[in-house]
């Protein structure tokens, strides 16, 4: 697992000078906590090798899963660029299986050694070279995670651990091994999120049930390699057709919320919108309570990016959905229409509260003051008016296209009617 943070890009290799990693500019205590982490892991591996020096056998298996993962990150390469780049919370890494089976089938040096060599090659392969520091730290905490799980086994007979012999034991030994492993890495990475973000809530940055059963899932994977590599190392590729089924099925969740969402400003998207939108309608009717719809439109839009350009006017829509999103109760939705135009429905309320809110997203949109770069240095985009049509639903009678049409009809008037105001439609 990495914290989501060495998704951060770098420019190009001067990444790999150290006195320019931004690792020295964190907090006194988050700066402490990395350093520890990292010395931490580096002790553990010499450790591992006084403890037991690696044997021939162990560097044969060490290169033959260095060779699987490698195979395995190339094959899921163009699934987990998708999957990494929409998640904010810790990535959970599939390819964690095969370290942890390496732990399961190598002495503790050795496994660390393979759990260095991947991450290497992860890094190297990746084309934003994420910052080394961070890199590093993910690195130390899947050092440390497996340094744990190696104390679960400590005792037992390895040779026996991934045969029949080992009997229920070995089940209980290898999920207490990967329980530790988990535990002990996803620990380190929220306890350097928390050190590094301004909220205390402990709740926001743990894995979800499914990350858990995501990251716990691959250690099991891990484990079944071990068993298969164990009797025939030649079935290991059998693996890692489910394997890769696996990165892509992980992926529908993350498409789904992605096919619900307009890219350029977070918002729902139009045909989201109209989703949220129907059943609210419905829910609505069901408790004999009225809603209403607004479209917001932004006036002389084409302005802004004929004296700007198109990616100012961009940073001015994300501005002005913000501004939507942070205006109205959670409870409403915000949708984007299209182009400049956003959709908001505001659930329990007649057409005189529809029209204060509206009149309300108008003038805080006035206010919005973006600073964008130009030739002559920055400038300020601000002064923005927009034009709302307004419909309120009493009964919550109708349906979302008549009321979307009715506040259509509205705002039309208002374009009409000179701008920078919001017109009310008769209540539909
Ligand atoms: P009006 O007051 O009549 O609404 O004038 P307007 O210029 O806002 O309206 P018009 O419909 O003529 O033009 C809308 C403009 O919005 C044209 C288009 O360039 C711009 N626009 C639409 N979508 C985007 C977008 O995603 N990004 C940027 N930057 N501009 C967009
Ligand atoms: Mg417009
Ligand atoms: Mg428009």
């Amino acid at each position: 697992m990495v914290t989501p943070r060495d998704r951060t890009t770098a420019s190009s290799l001067s990444v790999l000078v150290p006195t320019r990693w931004d690792l020295w500019s964190l907090r006194p205590r988050a700066l402490a906590y990395v350093l520890v982490v990292d010395a931490l892991a580096l002790a553990v591996i010499v450790l591992g090798f006084v403890w037991r020096p690696a044997s021939a056998h162990d560097w044969v298996v060490g290169g033959l899963l260095f060779l699987g993962a490698a195979v395995h990150a190339e094959a899921a390469r163009h699934i987990e660029r998708v999957r990494i780049s929409r998640t904010d919370r810790p990535f959970i890494d599939l390819k964690s299986m095969w370290t942890f089976a390496g732990l399961l089938l190598m002495h503790l040096g050795p496994a660390l050694v393979l759990v260095t060599v991947t991450f290497a090659y992860w890094w190297i392969r990746n084309e934003q070279h994420p910052p080394p520091h961070r890199w590093i730290f993910s690195w130390a905490t899947v050092v440390l995670g497996t340094g744990a799980a190696a104390l679960v086994l400590v005792d037992f007979d390895r040779a026996a651990l991934l045969t029949s012999a080992a009997g229920p034991r070995g089940l209980l030994l290898i999920a207490g091994a990967a329980v530790a492993r988990w535990t002990v890495n996803h620990g380190l990475v929220v306890g350097i999120i928390l050190l590094l973000s301004s909220s205390p809530t402990v709740r926001r940055h743990l894995a979800s049930p499914s990350d858990t059963l995501l990251g716990l899932g691959a250690l099991a994977l891990g484990a079944a390699l071990a068993v298969l590599a164990a009797a025939s190392p030649w079935l290991v590729p059998i693996l890692l057709v489910p394997v890769i089924m696996l990165h892509r099925g992980v992926l529908v969740d993350q498409f789904r919320q992605a096919a619900r969402t307009d890219p350029k400003t977070g918002l729902a998207n139009g045909a989201a919108w109209a989703e949220i939108a129907a059943k609210e309608l419905a829910r609505a009717r069901r408790i004999g309570s009225g809603l209403a719809v607004l479209m917001v439109d932004l006036d002389n839009f084409k302005a802004v990016n004929d004296a700007h350009g198109h990616l100012a006017g961009d940073e001015v829509l994300r501005a002005v959905a913000a501004t939507l999103a942070a205006e109205v109760r959670a409870y409403d939705a915000v949708g984007r229409f299209g182009g400049e135009e956003f959709v908001v429905l505001l659930s329990g309320v007649d057409t005189a509260a529809a029209a204060r809110t509206a009149d309300r997203l108008r003038l805080r949109i006035r206010a919005i003051d973006v600073t964008v770069p130009g030739v002559g240095g920055p400038s300020h985009i601000r002064g923005l008016t927009a034009s709302v049509g307004c419909v309120a639903s009493p009964t919550a009678a109708g349906t979302v296209d008549e009321l979307v049409g009715a506040a259509d009809g509205a705002l039309y008037e208002a374009k009409r009617a000179g701008r920078d105001r919001v017109v009310t439609a008769p209540p539909a």
